[in-house]
């Protein structure tokens, strides 16, 4: 996702682009080698919808057509946090249903509408191709699928290969210093698999591990009335892949309701997929001083974070928006450094979002973003009072959903509903009261 999307961006400055694709692509629906997660649900944020929709106008419309659901990510989603479920809104944010096969190839035909951008698959990049002193990377070594190594020249290379990005090795391999990596490690792993939905049904579940609760379950509605049913468990207690053991774990929720789709509902498939995730991963290329002209990296290549809040196609959409904006201001000789900066912004938010929520396991490990301890307290009596407070619940999805920044939690009418004592908070000490009050109060 994030290469097409960048080739979207930079088929506005650039004459011709090519994407360089190892998979063989087709038009079918179905999970590739080079993206094993696509059998799990990928949730499209509105960051992610409202980018998609810039970059390709009419893009819902296409899904639409092609089976996927407008679901309302603040009546649909059923989001169950902290005890209860959230209530629902009052307003609507529409939010678009498919699998990650449906997202990917609507968004490769778009690209394929544009004629100076040429998708390359059964195409492997082998190496960049660089000066001898490596100052600038000039284009890509690739292998071809019978074997035959080629060359191609440009005046830009993307890194867009994902959590396996080899940029960092090369760089040290070329005399440079690599980009420190932060690791914050949750050790989550999903098993995923197909039920039949009926049509009209679209009940959408989120059921998200939450502390010190390890397990969790989610269920999204995709298109040829299916659920994809997803169980997950972080720090190592892991759902299985039969499907007795997945229902079981199902049980163990504290809803029903996934228990019961999963019992009444048929399961498609012979498989249950099963996805492994150990930690979120950081390279921080801002903090580079030294970095080839001509090369930029993008999307999981820089970060990828815990799937479960679903931020990775998002950040890679608003992270090609950052690229876009770098091209626009027109300065082509330190487009990589402009841009790590600028995309930092991006990724600062939804990495403190995602670590953030991960450190409220104290198993947990890795460097902790300042301030994260408070904000999850100020998160967890948030999404206590939105059990009943729709104007809470739609301030946090509008945050989670990357709309906009968390820090409009802490506008004065949000905080004021939020630290709003209430009976239960005699004796909790929450909200800090002053000396005098909590004497009164004991
Ligand atoms: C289990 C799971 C669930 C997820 N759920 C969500 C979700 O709900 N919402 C969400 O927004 N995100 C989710 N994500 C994250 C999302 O999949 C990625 O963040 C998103 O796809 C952007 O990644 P990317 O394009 O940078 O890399 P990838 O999607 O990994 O794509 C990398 C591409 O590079 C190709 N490639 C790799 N090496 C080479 C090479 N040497 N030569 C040529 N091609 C190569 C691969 O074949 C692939 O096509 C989830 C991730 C996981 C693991």
């Amino acid at each position: 996702m994030a290469g097409l999307l960048t080739a979207r961006v930079l088929a506005d400055g650039f004459e011709a682009v090519t994407i360089i694709e190892r998979d063989s692509l087709s038009d079918q629906l179905r999970t590739r080698k080079g993206v094993p997660q696509a059998d799990h649900p990928h949730a499209l944020l509105e960051a992610g919808r409202a980018t998609l929709e810039d970059l390709f106008p009419g893009y819902g419309e296409d899904l639409i057509s092609a089976g996927g659901l407008v679901i309302d990510a603040l009546t649909d989603f059923q989001h169950y946090e902290n005890g209860d479920f959230l209530a629902d809104g009052s307003t609507r944010l529409p939010m678009y249903a498919a699998s990650r096969p449906l997202f990917e190839s609507i968004t490769r035909r778009r690209i394929s509408d544009f004629d100076g951008i040429d998708i390359r698959s059964n195409c492997q990049w082998m190496d960049y191709l660089a000066d001898d002193e490596a100052t600038s990377v000039d284009g890509v070594v690739v292998r071809t699928d019978d074997g035959t190594r080629e060359e191609i020249a440009a005046d830009l290379t993307v890194d867009a290969t994902g959590r396996t990005s080899r940029t960092p090795s090369w760089l040290e391999e070329h005399g440079y210093v690599p980009p420190s990596t932060e690791e914050v490690r949750i050790d989550i792993a999903y098993s995923t698999a197909l039920f039949e939905r009926p049509p009209d049904d679209r009940r959408t579940f989120f059921v998200p591990a939450s502390a010190p609760r390890t397990r969790g379950g989610a269920v999204f509605p995709v298109e040829a009335d299916r659920w994809l049913v997803n169980m997950h468990g972080v720090h190592g207690d892991h759902p299985p892949t039969d499907f007795e053991g997945f229902a079981e774990f199902a049980g163990t929720l504290p809803v029903p309701d996934l228990k019961r789709l999963v019992d009444t509902q048929s399961w498609v498939g012979e498989e249950i997929d099963h996805y492994p995730f150990p930690s979120n991963r950081r390279y921080r290329y801002a903090e580079l001083d030294r970095f080839p002209s001509g090369l930029v990296v993008i999307g999981d290549a820089i970060t990828s974070f815990n799937p479960i809040y679903g931020q990775g196609m998002s950040v890679a959409a608003l992270e090609a928006l950052v690229l876009h904006h770098v091209l626009a201001a027109g300065d082509r000789t330190n487009i990589a450094l402009s841009f790590f900066e600028q995309a930092e912004e991006v990724i600062d938010i939804a990495w403190n979002m995602a670590v953030g929520s991960d450190f409220g396991f104290p198993q947990t490990t890795g460097p902790k973003p300042r301030g994260t301890d408070f904000f999850n307290r100020y998160l967890s009596r948030l999404t206590s009072k939105a059990h009943t407070d729709a104007e809470l619940r739609e301030a946090f999805y509008r945050v989670i959903t990357m709309e906009v920044p968390p820090t409009t939690l802490l506008r004065p009418g949000i905080v004021w509903q939020v630290l709003k004592p209430t009976p239960s908070d005699i004796g909790t000490g929450f909200p800090s009261r002053s000396r005098k009050q909590s004497k009164k109060t004991s």
